[in-house]
């Protein structure tokens, strides 16, 4: 009898707890480490669209995201001062917290036998062909079939094995996000733009009772914000929104920990997403940004991928091509819709005609079959 295939996942974000979940249910033993130390409890809000859905369903696992989140189908545009001015249906989609998230993602790989675990990471890793050779933090040396490097856009792991020519680079934006009580109008992905066109304000549900607001900046350079003035820093820049949506969500901000900002460090490996039986997966291969709402989704539907073609593949080799082969050109039309909307959000005069149509054709497209 074929002995039992053993792969370490690192990283359980929303890829790596996938993953877990998904090559376990395909009769991987599965071991899944994070150098965090222990299921984020704070966060901002996702937006997980119709096709991240779809790859939810496939493994049994959307209907918990839609019970702790709230599905949505419309997308709404707004000026500065909350006038609504537009509003299109969307896509089945639906917002959640990203704790949330977390818990089922890691619930669902450990129910189903994967063991995590937490504070641990790589010291060493070498590559012997028919398997790998790992030593962990903790100074245990374990041998694998396959490692996933699922450790996000700034993995150590695609460093080591496909070298730094890979690491991210900015794209010119970045995010403030917070999370709020959901007045009723938040029933759906909602935009809320400055007279210029060139500032936007987004809010989206998270469950019923809640919602998150995204601010999105732009600049030159890599920005750098001190961690004790995000607060008082986001206030300044919200101040031209006068939406009751957002002053009244931004009231309820007294202090920097209720506030992420993150600067959108983007990239995209070519393929083959593997060297040996090392793969990547998830941001570490592919780190758009976020106008598409999609990474967390391309993630999730590469955990999808990858277990299916481990399962009907007659070999990890061969699986790991074919897994390329099938994510690449997907991924590829994301990431690169993405960075155009990003594009045109820094442009000095705003397309936002353009933008539109090029966000319904990616919806359109993400719609296909995976
Ligand atoms: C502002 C913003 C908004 C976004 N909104 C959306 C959205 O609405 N919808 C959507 O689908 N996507 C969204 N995304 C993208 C999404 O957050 C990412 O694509 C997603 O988190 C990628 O998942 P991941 O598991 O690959 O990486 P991560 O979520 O980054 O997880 C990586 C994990 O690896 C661990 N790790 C790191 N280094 C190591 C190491 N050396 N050893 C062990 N563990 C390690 C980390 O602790 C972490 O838990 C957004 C991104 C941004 C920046």
């Amino acid at each position: 009898m074929a002995k039992t295939k053993r792969v370490l996942v690192v990283g359980s974000g929303i890829g790596g707890a996938t993953a877990a979940y998904t090559l376990r249910r395909a009769g991987l033993e599965v071991h899944c480490i994070d150098t965090k130390l222990s299921t984020p409890a704070t966060g901002a809000g996702i937006c997980l669209l119709h096709n991240t859905m779809r790859a939810l369903a496939m493994v049994g696992l959307a209907e918990q995201c839609q019970e702790s989140g709230l599905a949505f189908q419309v997308f709404k545009q707004h000026d500065a001062k909350g006038q609504l001015l537009v509003s299109n249906p969307a896509p089945p989609g639906c917002g959640m917290r990203r704790p949330e998230l977390a818990r089922i993602l890691e619930g669902a790989a450990e129910s189903a036998g994967a063991v995590l675990e937490k504070g641990l990471t790589v010291s060493d890793l070498v590559d012997r062909g028919q398997e790998v050779e790992v030593t962990l933090s903790d100074g245990r040396q374990m041998t694998y079939d396959l490692v996933v490097a699922a450790d996000g856009a700034y993995s150590k792991l695609r460093d080591r094995v496909f070298g730094p020519e890979h690491k991210t680079r900015f794209a010119g934006q970045s995010a403030w996000r917070f999370n709020a009580p959901r007045p009723p109008e938040v029933d759906g992905f909602c935009l809320y733009r400055s007279a210029d066109g060139r500032r936007t304000v987004g809010a989206i549900p998270t469950s019923k009772e809640t919602c998150y607001l995204f601010f999105l900046e732009s600049s030159k350079e890599h920005l750098h914000m001190p961690n004790d003035q995000l607060h008082v820093l986001l206030r300044e820049r919200l101040e031209g929104f006068s939406a009751p949506v957002i002053q009244d969500s931004l009231a309820q901000v007294s202090g920097p920990d209720q506030v992420v900002f993150r600067p959108f460090d983007i990239t995209l490996v070519p393929p083959p997403w593997h060297r040996g039986r090392v793969v990547l997966l998830g941001d570490a291969a592919h780190s758009p940004t976020p106008q598409m709402t999609s990474g967390g989704g391309m993630a999730i539907e590469d955990a999808v991928v990858l277990a299916e073609s481990i399962a009907t593949s007659a070999g990890i080799p061969d699986a790991l091509a074919a897994y390329s082969t099938r994510r690449f050109e997907r991924v590829k039309t994301v990431y690169d819709a993405s960075l155009q909307l990003c594009k045109y959000e820094q442009d000095p005069v705003p397309q936002p005609q353009q933008a539109a149509a090029l966000l319904l054709q990616t919806y359109q497209y993400l719609g296909q079959p995976m």
